[in-house]
């Protein structure tokens, strides 16, 4: 069989720990016996970025604006542990948060469904992909402990100094107080990122703010949101047969629980930090969680959910097989080089993609899962493999497609 070409590199972003163990595996395996992979690597293991000072970050993100499609590894986020670890010079950002923040994206996640593994909530029938806003409310909050009486003032002073004041309370007695702030340029990008999204998975799009409480602040969500679609997409949303639904958030939340699924539920960064748990939870499993950053600017980064399953390498460290799950990774991969074939015009990537998605699907189906899988199917005749003995079983089912 001939292998399938591309022609414009895939941004590679390799990373730590299990997952880099998963993502060799993986393409060996199911990518490079099919396709004349083509990709600008990027080695973003903790290694190499304090080699680097993390300058290999920054190249694969700007690799990622050059040529419009990354894939990447999960990436360990240093924190106090790590320094002796890895022997950094500096506590580095998580490389995510710099990717997004240099291509100003949103990031929607997205559950994958088998049969065996059921939703908690029996109506669910297909995916709910939440879209979070990346982009400041209580996350760039300044916070303050009033110590007692006396008046507390929210104070905006114009760069020609004059000054506009809004009392937030008159205090008599100990309390606190929160200011937040976000940007109507980063509120923007968000929704064109979530229409965008929408267009491209033909797919309804949901998106729900406070705003009867908050008259203001969440008011400028929902009034931004309602603009860019009336100018921008109403007629493109006609002509795929999907729609923009707005609605207050605790009806949203009800009827996300009531619904079948099937759509992109657009959220606020802390509805979407929250959310984002509650749905993959209620839908099986971490592991079974795909994400993918859409930047406005048409620049797509794929990964998976999860982060680099440090336990398992600790033991993997010591020889021991894990069974750690890889079809979040592989569906990083197939994400991306459907996405390749698109803009290439090149119809055998997605055609592969998707045949190599069934595989997982069918693999795991037929009662051939990893250990995390296994504790959650309800399938009868489970059999619990190695990662290594998961990924050849893959590999099997997909031949017999090809
Ligand atoms: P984790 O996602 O690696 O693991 C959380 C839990 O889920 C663990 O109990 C793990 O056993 C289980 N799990 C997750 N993925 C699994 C899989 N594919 N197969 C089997 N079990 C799986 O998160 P963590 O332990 O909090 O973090 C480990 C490292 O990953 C940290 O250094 C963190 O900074 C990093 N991280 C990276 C990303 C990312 O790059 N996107 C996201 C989250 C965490």
């Amino acid at each position: 069989m001939e292998k399938i070409k591309m022609t414009t590199p895939l941004v590679e972003m390799d990373g730590d720990e299990m997952t880099r163990i998963l993502w060799k595996m993986i393409k060996d395996e199911l990518l490079l016996p099919f396709v004349d992979l083509k990709t600008e690597y990027y080695d973003l293991g903790l290694v190499y970025r304090n080699e680097t000072n993390d300058q290999v970050t920054i190249d694969s993100a700007n690799a990622t604006k050059k040529y419009g499609v990354a894939v990447k590894c999960a990436t360990i986020t240093p924190n106090a542990a790590r320094m002796p670890e890895y022997n950094l010079k500096e506590m580095y950002k998580s490389p995510n948060g710099t990717i997004r923040a240099m291509l100003d994206g949103t990031v929607f996640r997205a559950p994958i469904i088998v049969k065996g593994v059921e939703p908690y909530v029996k109506t669910w029938k297909k995916p709910i992909t939440i879209a979070r806003h990346a982009y400041g409310d209580v996350y760039k909050a300044t916070e303050m402990k009033i110590p007692g009486a006396g008046k507390a003032e929210l104070v905006y002073t114009a760069a020609d100094g004059s000054e506009t004041r809004e009392l937030i309370h008159d205090f008599t007695g100990a309390g606190i107080i929160q200011g937040q702030h976000n940007l109507e340029d980063s509120i923007e990008s968000f929704a064109r990122s979530c229409f965008n999204y929408a267009l491209d998975t033909k797919q309804d799009l949901w998106f729900a703010t406070k705003d009867t409480i908050s008259k203001k602040y969440d008011h400028t969500f929902k009034d931004i949101f309602a603009e860019i679609f009336e100018k921008e997409y109403k007629e493109k949303f006609e002509a795929a047969g999907i729609e923009y639904f707005y609605t207050l958030i605790d009806d949203a939340v009800a009827r996300v629980i009531r619904s079948e699924g099937g759509y992109i539920w657009a959220c606020k960064n802390y509805d979407g930090d929250v959310m984002s748990d509650m749905v993959a939870t209620a839908f099986g499993s971490l592991s079974m969680m795909t994400s993918v950053l859409v930047s406005p600017h048409g620049y797509y980064e794929y990964e998976a959910a999860h982060g680099t399953v440090q336990r398992h390498y600790y033991r993997y460290l010591k020889g021991e097989k894990t069974s750690t799950n890889p079809i979040a990774t592989i569906f990083a991969w197939t994400g991306a080089l459907r996405k390749r074939g698109e803009m290439d015009n090149i119809p055998e990537l997605g055609v592969f993609a998707d045949k190599l998605e069934k595989a997982c699907i069918d693999t795991i189906e037929a009662g051939k899962m990893t250990g995390d899988l296994a504790l959650i199917s309800t399938l009868e005749n489970k059999e619990v493999l190695n990662s290594e003995e998961f990924i050849k079983a893959i590999r099997e089912t997909l031949e017999k497609s090809l």
